[in-house]
């Protein structure tokens, strides 16, 4: 018997783009105004010191060549703001970026220039399963904070009180089925007795070899066309909790 559903973000609930051709490119224009606040804001401050510390930490070629080029010792904020733009451009991995651009995101969502626009049939399957007292998980590669401003400004208002529990990739990686593991013992039930939804065929499979049920969802504009042998739905009204709950009583 399904008690928990588990959903993924991007593919799942939101379109994979609005991350893409949205949220990132939002951080990128925005860098350069939010660096500049720093005399004002100690906490872009304390991030652009962070971020010095990595760039004196960074073996790739490029960066160490900026770094001996920097007229300023600290580098300026022009110049840290170059290197961020370069690890941008090489799609690298930082904490300080990482954080700059949740901060970023932020100020976007407040002020109203950024919303988050969730597939039609969303809400409204989110609101049936919770009437039929089904406790609804989130688990997205995103950080929490950034899961929770999605939702908190979409084009149906804020949604985050649909979901009572998040999970990001501090729980672990969304391939490895250990993670599905450790999301059910925190969610205090069997993990047969969750259903993972997803656009990525690859999470499918983890979830599945953890014991939880699985469904694909397949948007039109997702990259994943695939679903393997996974259970598919379009859209999330498609899927049928009691045919799930009925394969599951026929297995035993
Ligand atoms: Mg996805």
């Amino acid at each position: 018997m399904i008690r928990v559903i588990l959903l993924d973000i991007e593919g799942t609930t939101c379109p994979v783009d609005f991350v893409s051709q949205t949220l990132f490119p939002f951080a990128q224009k925005n860098l350069n105004a939010a660096l500049m606040t720093r005399s004002s804001d100690a906490e872009i401050d304390a991030l652009l010191q962070e971020a010095i510390i990595e760039w004196l930490d960074d073996s790739d070629p490029t960066s160490k060549r900026m770094l001996s080029q920097t007229i300023q010792k600290p580098p300026s904020t022009r110049e840290v703001e170059d290197y961020l733009q370069h690890l941008i451009q090489s799609d690298r991995k930082s904490t300080s970026l990482k954080e700059l651009q949740g901060k970023i995101w932020e100020q976007g969502y407040l002020s109203g220039e950024l919303i988050s626009p969730l597939f039609s049939d969303v809400c409204k399957q989110l609101d049936s399963w919770k009437c039929k007292g089904i406790t609804l998980a989130v688990y997205s590669s995103g950080s929490i904070q950034a899961q929770k401003l999605l939702y908190a400004h979409t084009n149906e208002g804020d949604i985050t009180d649909r979901f009572d529990y998040w999970f990001d990739t501090r729980t672990g990686p969304k391939l490895d089925h250990q993670s599905y593991t450790s999301i059910a013992q925190k969610l205090g039930v069997q993990s047969n007795q969750v259903l993972f939804i997803s656009d990525h065929p690859g999470e499918c499979d983890a979830a599945r070899q953890s014991g939880m049920s699985t469904v694909f969802c397949l948007r039109a504009s997702n990259q994943h066309q695939d679903p393997g042998d996974h259970a598919v739905a379009e859209q999330l009204c498609d899927i049928d909790l009691e045919k799930i709950n009925t394969a599951h009583n026929n297995q035993r």
